[in-house]
């Protein structure tokens, strides 16, 4: 409980991400109850100065259910045409809960290229800053009808967890109508210092028609937030009065503590979250030690094995002998080049262990 209220009484600035089954109901409508609980909670939190971005689904649920389907589609572009439909359903209703409390909404939708490209990146973070001091409720979405495979967050937890990353929030909470991760009892696992195998055993996927994304994504969104230095709860947000519980530091749903004290530098974040690395390097167990206890830069010595081609400036994956990331980086040398390289490949500036 302490600690809770520690890290979250003071947090400032919050993402809240909102999954479909929670604002759904079993015909995969758009359910205007769900949508005004969270507008009610999200305005109160808005009164206390604090500042609240959230990051929902639903569009897709919604398009399937103004088509009248009942399995989500197969093809992208019927799964695009949904979320073309479900996108303006979904925000006139935000915009109405938000309006009548006097609040501004405003949409955005976000593919992974525009996060990743560093300009668009910090395009994006000064326009969501802009908002945010302006005490307009940025409400996000992938921009599902142009976003094509490779350049998808995947799901929205993950885009839930960039977007926290990116704008350097306090908070990333995800609600949805699990209570939280359960061990192999049944019981919510009130905390979770170290997503390590045992917690990422735990998690299953989603068996819901409209949903991507489960306890798995949940997962590797508290890989990245955590390491960025941000807490990251996951709770049931049937309780109306859910945000206010988690943020007075009560013990609802699961926390997964930060990694580090300190939050990761911004440009470090950039490196190890935002790219889908070019290629990897393979290296061996001294080198491993040198970057992870001493902080050292990674030597062409301790490169065992390339993997993929990759450019100078490209960002690479670093892993251990057994195939494991361990931490990523932006190459010194591009793939062709490292056969004849002595020096330095990934300088430790340039370099993030995950
Ligand atoms: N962007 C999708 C939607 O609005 C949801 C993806 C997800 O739930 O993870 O329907």
């Amino acid at each position: 409980m302490k600690l809770r209220q520690e890290l979250l009484g003071r947090a400032r600035r919050i993402v809240v991400k909102l999954g479909t089954g929670l604002l759904t109901d079993d015909q995969n409508r758009l359910s205007k109850a769900s949508i005004e609980q969270a507008a009610v909670q999200v305005a109160a939190l808005c009164q206390q100065t604090r500042q609240l971005i959230v990051v929902s689904s639903g569009a897709i649920a919604a398009g399937m259910a103004a088509l009248g389907l009942k399995q989500r589609p197969k093809h992208l572009h019927e799964l695009q045409a949904c979320a073309a439909i479900g996108q303006s359903k979904l925000m006139a209703l935000y915009d109405e809960s938000f309006s009548q409390r006097g609040i501004a909404v405003a949409q955005i939708l976000l593919t992974h290229d525009d996060l990743k490209n560093r300009d668009r990146h910090l395009n994006a973070r000064n326009t969501l800053t802009t908002l945010l001091e302006r005490g307009v409720v940025p409400i996000i979405n992938e921009n599902d009808t142009v976003a094509v495979d490779e350049i998808k967050f995947g799901d929205n937890d993950r885009l839930g967890a960039l977007t926290a990353t990116m704008i350097d929030a306090d908070s990333l909470v995800i609600l949805s109508h699990i209570e939280g991760l359960l061990d192999h009892d049944g019981h919510v696992v009130p905390a979770v210092t170290e997503v390590n195998r045992e917690i990422e055993a735990l998690a299953g996927d989603t068996d819901r028609s409209t949903s991507v994304g489960g306890m798995r994504s949940k997962i590797d969104a508290a890989k990245i937030v955590t390491r960025a230095g941000i807490p990251m709860i996951i709770a049931s947000g049937e309780s109306a009065t859910v945000l206010a519980d988690v943020l007075a530091g009560e013990e609802v749903g699961t926390i997964f503590l930060p990694k580090t004290p300190d939050k990761l530098a911004s440009r470090k974040r950039w490196i190890a979250f935002f790219q889908k690395p070019a290629g990897a390097l393979v290296v061996d167990d001294g080198a491993k030690t040198a970057l992870c206890d001493g902080a050292k830069s990674l030597l062409a010595k301790g490169v065992v094995a390339t993997v993929g081609k990759f450019d100078r400036g490209d960002v690479v994956a670093i892993r251990d002998q057994n195939e494991v990331e361990f931490a990523r980086g932006l190459a010194k040398v591009s793939s062709t080049e490292l056969a004849a390289a002595t020096g330095v490949v990934v300088h430790r500036d340039d370099l993030v262990i995950l």
